[in-house]
């Protein structure tokens, strides 16, 4: 490839570097580096590699680890393994067919819609299988992983251009400067990288908080739907929650159970426990969702929506997933679009480098920003205006109550919600999203943020 960027030889004061492992690949400069190997990361290394570029994919644990999640993958999640090549008739997957709605009392099931595009099933997998599941893809398609490796800071150089980044190596803890043309920041909800380039989040914009924990449930670990209630009720007065609570069947004698809610109901961690609490004592005692059947504590973070952080672009460093705020406002869900924005990204790169380096490089890469916004602005703003809207009680109940008693509406509510429609059009659902889309999209130009005035990246 092109010329490497200059940087400075890391401080002459460090301990010298242990011996890498026999076979390990020690080179510290790569095409692209990318932060994180959760889903986004994962699969932008994978696309990556899959292009002949090479890439170096930084994870600061071990795998398999743990991750708070829900395991709860729709279609669209399912289209984007398909693309990455996994076999999801393989065993430890859980196939689902659809989604189970609970609400006063009543109940209601939807299958998934079988469009043009996503296929018709969901999946389930606990994150401490589905991550290693993807980083071990992504390095089978050629990328190098390298896990407990802990970035600490971008490097930039002179122009404050992202050229690379500093990290904690090993468990001696090394300190290492690795380089790269072009930096892929896939290091969630923290967005440690961004942070220190000065891209604080829209406040304007929604976040949720989301806790889950498993229990052992004989009865419920093998249900074809995806359980959602949507009557969570706050204790003091019985107001109705911007959120649901999920059962999720694994399949393996457990489920995932837990409770998202948007911000805007003004609730802590320590509530959402509450929440919990208040919730499952409702549930039937033959499920075992008690303190007994747990397995492991109750765990939580946050859930950055709706486009939360942009622009989604800095020169040599591009966001994907959660890092970005690219949780899908209307349902939470945030695998697929990690997912899919790390794809976009890695073909938006793997372009870029075959320009030379230079203005028409970085006009490339830029391209990556608007790509985004075009693929998922409308629908995300919707979705930011359908939150906002949800923070209104008359409103959330009206819609709980809604959506068990009219299967139609309730159908057509699953595919605008889970983002599962044809373009173009194949049926009224579809045409009413892109309408809506349309009618709320002005192709504002992202919001572009300069790395120089960051006090806390490395400048070489
Ligand atoms: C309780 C809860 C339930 C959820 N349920 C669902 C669900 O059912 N379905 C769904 O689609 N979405 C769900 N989500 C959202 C989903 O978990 C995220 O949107 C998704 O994990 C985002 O993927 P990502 O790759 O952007 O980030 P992450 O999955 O967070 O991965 C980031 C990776 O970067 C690594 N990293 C972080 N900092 C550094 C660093 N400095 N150096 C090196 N590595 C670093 C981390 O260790 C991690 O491996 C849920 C979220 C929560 C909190």
């Amino acid at each position: 490839m092109n010329a490497r960027p200059r940087v400075r030889t890391p401080s002459a004061s460090k301990a010298p570097a242990a011996a890498p492992p026999p076979g390990a690949d020690d080179r510290d400069e790569a095409q692209v580096i990318v932060v994180g190997a959760g889903p986004g990361g994962s699969a932008a290394a994978f696309h990556l590699a899959r292009h002949g570029v090479d890439v170096l994919l930084l994870e600061k644990s071990e795998f398999p680890r743990e991750k708070v999640c829900g395991d709860g993958l729709t279609p669209r999640a399912v289209h984007q393994l398909v693309r990455m090549g996994v076999d999801t008739a393989a065993e430890g997957w859980s196939r689902n067919r659809g989604l189970r709605f609970v609400s006063n009392g009543r109940q209601l099931e939807v299958d998934w819609p079988e469009t043009a595009r996503f296929p018709g099933y969901g999946l389930t997998r606990t994150r401490h299988d589905f991550d290693d599941l993807l980083a071990r893809r992504a390095a089978g398609a050629g990328a190098r992983l390298r896990t407990l490796t802990k970035v600490t800071a971008p490097v930039c150089d002179r122009t404050g251009r992202v050229v690379g980044v500093r990290a904690l190596a090993g468990t001696e803890r090394r300190e290492v400067t690795l380089t790269a043309p072009v930096v892929i920041a896939a290091d969630g909800a923290s967005a440690r990288l961004a942070l220190s380039l000065g891209l604080e989040r829209r406040k304007d914009r929604p976040v949720g908080t989301a806790v889950r924990r498993y229990y052992r449930s004989p009865a419920r670990h093998q249900d074809d739907y995806l359980e959602s209630w949507l009557d969570l009720r706050r204790r003091e007065d019985d107001r109705v929650l911007p959120g649901y609570g999920w059962i999720f069947p694994l399949g393996d004698g457990r489920v995932n159970v837990g409770l998202g809610v948007l911000n805007e109901s003004r609730t802590g961690t320590g509530d959402t426990r509450r929440m919990m609490d208040d919730w499952l004592v409702r549930t039937p005692p033959e499920w075992g969702l008690r303190e007994e059947n747990a397995d492991g504590p109750l765990r939580g973070a946050a859930l950055p929506m709706g486009f939360n952080r942009v622009p989604h672009y800095l020169p040599g460093m591009m966001l994907i997933g959660d890092c970005g705020g690219m949780v899908n406002p209307c349902n939470g869900e945030g695998i697929p679009y990690a997912m899919e924005a790390g794809e976009l990204a890695a073909e938006i790169a793997a372009q870029a480098l075959v320009r030379p380096e230079g203005p028409r490089r970085e006009r490339a890469l830029a391209h990556y920003a608007q790509e985004i916004n075009r693929r998922h602005g409308g629908y995300y703003r919707l979705g930011n205006a359908f939150s906002a809207l949800m923070a209104r009680p008359r409103f959330t109940s009206a819609v709980t109550q809604k959506a068990v008693k009219s299967p139609a509406v309730t159908r057509a509510m699953v595919r605008m919600l889970s983002n599962l429609t044809d373009d173009p059009a194949a049926d009224a659902t579809d045409l009413l999203m892109h309408v809506l889309v349309r009618a709320v999209s002005t192709a504002a130009p992202a919001r572009h943020a300069s790395a120089r005035s960051n006090p806390r990246a490395v400048t070489r």
